[in-house]
């Protein structure tokens, strides 16, 4: 069986332990591939290579152009090898072809914006009392730790390497476990359009060993997590210790709000998408569908039929909508939850079956949950997994108030014909990235993040730059 390499300073090398651990297809429950485990040591290594190269100068202090030249040739191999990565991430993720295929070129997408963005990052000049000239640089904060999850492995780590080197900063990624194989792809890929040595590193390790060995290094003076609450509390206890600077992308329950005057076909073709695409393993899933009262029972019908025509298969199958889950544990969790809703109270309306055609990959019906209560757990907990629930209300305060009745804040979209009404609920809804009349929340171009327990600090966009440069200001006097 293949094994992949450890991306130490920009190498391919087996874990200095020579460790290795097999990475299983979600769809099949069979591994498909060895990957090198980096231990302690490796870590160290690639954390004194990456400070060393900071300090050189060989990417910091290269021209903004150059810099940006380099990420938009990345950006064009990720494009001339879409297919080779898309389907490494169906099989490793479980994705569907056509979802694997959408995300490798959105994580190209990403490479281009901030190759065309590297030399746009400016100071200002700012009027002061003194006579002279006050200026601000942005700089590069330096070794960026880049934590990511398995959900959107190439995605997500996209996300944060290209605005990491855009700014002139050495990185290295810690990516998933479960899901390594596209990111360090990716990390080759950049050393061939011109990465200087030293600059990344990716090195798949235990969460527990990156928290002590990476996270709480003294030469990281950045940290960017994206994951689950819990762990993200850790971190940032973790970097309380050396005063890192950390950024949170966390948890979500999103609500999803169908009023009565909304095109009820249009949001129910979206709305089964955007809370059972990627098998419900998304931090933005719609995963609280609230619906006005008067059309509730019309609504869930459209939804339970829409629902029962989603095609659930083999990821590599061209048909298939939705895939597997990620892990046995992860269907487990939506199982528990199921069966939880229904001790609760909750009726199922259909799905949450594991489906016998598909025996030995880690397969579950889509399910719809009705007489929810928004207090039940299953209501207010992320359960990551292909389950909505569906909600009434009545009045447009109400479902402002049941949106905002949970921990996290990071989507959520509204639905209606009132554009006053879409503008007030959107205003009133506390959660980073809001849509009408569309749940997409994720665009390259924009800020994306969270409020509340779904983190803090904006990924994409130029508001990205705030996380990985630091702010110098410089008076010069004119006397
Ligand atoms: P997770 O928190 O278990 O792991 C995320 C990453 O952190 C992995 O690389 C893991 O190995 C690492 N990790 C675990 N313990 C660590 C420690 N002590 N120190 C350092 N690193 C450690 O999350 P997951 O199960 O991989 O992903 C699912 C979660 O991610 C969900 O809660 C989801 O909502 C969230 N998520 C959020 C966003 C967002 O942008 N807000 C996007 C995707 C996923």
């Amino acid at each position: 069986m293949e094994t992949a390499y450890l991306v130490l300073g920009g190498e391919r090398v087996p874990a200095v332990t020579g460790k290795t651990f097999p990475l299983l297809e979600p769809a099949t429950g069979q591994p498909f591939m060895e990957v090198a485990e980096a231990g302690r040591e490796d870590i160290e290594r690639a954390v004194r290579i990456a400070h060393q190269t900071f300090e050189t100068g060989s990417w910091s202090r290269l021209s903004a152009t150059a810099r940006g030249r380099i990420l938009l040739k990345a950006a064009t191999l990720v494009r001339e090898r879409l297919e080779q990565l898309a389907t490494i991430e169906a099989r490793n993720a479980g994705k569907p072809m056509r979802d694997a295929r959408d995300e490798v070129g959105l994580a190209a997408a990403v490479l281009e914006y901030w190759g065309g963005a590297a030399n746009k990052i400016m100071g200002e000049t700012i009027p002061v009392q003194d006579t002279g000239l006050e200026v601000t640089l942005r700089e590069p904060v330096g070794v960026c730790a880049l934590i990511t999850p398995w959900n959107f492995p190439l995605v997500i780590a996209s996300w944060k390497i290209a605005p990491a080197l855009a700014c002139g900063n050495t990185v290295i990624v810690k990516p998933a476990q479960l899901t390594p194989v596209s990111t360090l792809l990716l990390a080759d890929i950049l050393m061939e359009a011109g990465l200087p040595p030293g600059v990344i590193s990716v090195l798949p390790a235990p969460g527990a060993i990156a928290g002590n060995s990476l996270v709480t290094h003294p030469l990281i003076s950045k940290v960017s997590f994206t994951g689950s609450t819990e762990v993200g509390a850790h971190i940032m206890r973790l970097c309380a210790e050396n005063i890192t600077r950390v950024s949170l992308e966390l948890g979500g329950k999103a609500a999803n709000i169908v009023f009565a005057d909304a095109d009820l076909q249009r949001s129910v073709n979206s709305s089964v998408f955007a809370v059972f695409g990627n098998c419900g393993q998304d931090c933005c899933a719609r995963s609280r569908l609230l619906v006005q009262r008067s059309v509730y029972e019309e609504f869930n019908q459209l939804l339970a039929a829409r629902t029962a025509a989603l095609r659930v298969g083999q990821p590599l199958d061209e048909q298939t909508e939705i895939g597997p889950l990620i892990s046995a544990a992860q269907r487990q969790r939506s199982l528990d939850y199921l069966a939880l809703a229904q001790q609760e109270g909750a009726h199922v309306l259909m799905g949450g079956n594991v489906p016998s055609e598909q025996p030995n990959g880690y397969f579950l019906q889509p399910a719809i949950l009705t007489q929810v209560d928004n207090r039940m757990r299953v209501a207010q907990e992320e359960i990551f997994g292909p389950v909505v629930t569906v909600i009434p209300f009545d009045t447009e305060e109400e479902a402002i108030r049941l949106a905002n009745d949970v921990a996290f804040g990071l989507s959520g979209s509204v639905w209606t014909q009132n554009l006053g009404r879409a503008l007030r609920v959107a205003k009133g809804v506390r959660a980073g990235v809001l849509s009408v009349n569309s749940n997409h929340s994720v665009h390259t171009e924009a800020p994306f993040g969270g409020y509340k327990k779904s983190g803090f600090g904006r990924e994409m966009g130029m508001h990205a730059v705030q996380l990985y440069t630091e702010v110098k200001s410089i008076f010069f006097s004119q006397e």
